[in-house]
């Protein structure tokens, strides 16, 4: 199977900015894994301006632009020094791979990133993929990593998409404030009741929340490739979905629409 697997901040560090060191050897444990059983795996991560938060001793997330980016500049470097460190312990090799919005509107762009990942894919390493927080402002940023997973998913015709977060699924109302809130293990289809279920927003230096994640199903499903929303906290997680068993909440891919459609 090819699986994007992208990552939130929420799991990646502590509200610190630190690294969340437990989550992140767990999660590459099990993605060396399934690249080992022959699984195509892409990554999504998010992170650097919150790893950069930690590293530059800010007091927390800037409010700013230029802050933002020159801590997502550092953070991105300590990002993949990690994890090309404890993908190494594996034997996997990693690649950065940085993308805006602009560069998959363009087309001539949109193609060479195309071309390089399945270059990479053949080559057997393992695409990490953050937006390109230097240059991406407000009017070219993609804005979360929920849709550029989602992005990522259609343009290279992804079978699962799986996000990884610090909440378990959808549930049917927000269950840090409703005790009766039930988590929906199965969606079959993107339907405005199902995205009037999105909260606001996630934790502390998260970016996205259930609203992108909505918005990501919708995108994904459309092409025909299914989406998990998992916790994070639990990487292992990861096996019994690709064995199609009930983890977090799944959205089905449409039916008779191929994944390796470029319709997103
Ligand atoms: N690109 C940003 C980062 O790596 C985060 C975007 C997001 O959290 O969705 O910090």
């Amino acid at each position: 199977m090819r699986i994007v697997v992208k990552v939130g901040t929420s799991t990646l560090a502590h509200a610190t900015g630190r690294l969340n060191i437990r989550h992140v050897e767990g999660l590459v444990k099990v993605l060396s894994d399934l690249k080992n059983a022959g699984h195509e795996v892409i990554l999504v991560s998010s992170g650097a301006i919150g790893m950069g938060v930690g590293k530059l001793n800010l007091p927390g997330k800037p409010a700013d632009m230029p802050t933002k980016q020159a801590a997502a500049a550092v953070g991105q470097c300590e990002l993949m020094y990690t994890y090309d460190k404890l993908f190494a312990q594996y034997n996997h090799t990693v690649a950065q791979m940085l993308l805006t919005s602009e560069d998959i509107d363009h087309a001539d762009r949109r193609r060479n990133f195309e071309n390089t990942m399945a270059r990479l894919l053949e080559l057997g390493a393992l695409p990490v993929i953050n937006e390109n927080d230097t240059v991406a402002t407000a009017e070219i940023k993609v804005g979360d990593n929920d849709t550029l997973g989602a992005i990522v998913a259609c343009s290279i015709g992804a079978d699962l998409l799986v996000l990884l977060s610090d909440i378990e699924g959808l549930y049917t109302a927000d269950p840090r404030k409703d005790p009766d809130a039930r988590l929906i293990p199965v969606v079959e289809s993107v339907t405005p009741e199902i995205a009037a279920l999105a909260g606001g927003k996630g934790s502390g230096l998260a970016t996205g929340g259930m609203e992108t994640k909505l918005r990501a199903a919708g995108m994904v499903t459309a092409a025909g490739c299914d989406m998990v929303i998992t916790n994070g906290e639990h990487p292992e997680r990861l096996y019994d979905i690709l064995e199609g068993k009930a983890v977090g909440t799944r959205f089905l891919g449409e039916k008779g629409t191929p994944s390796s459609s470029s319709s997103c």
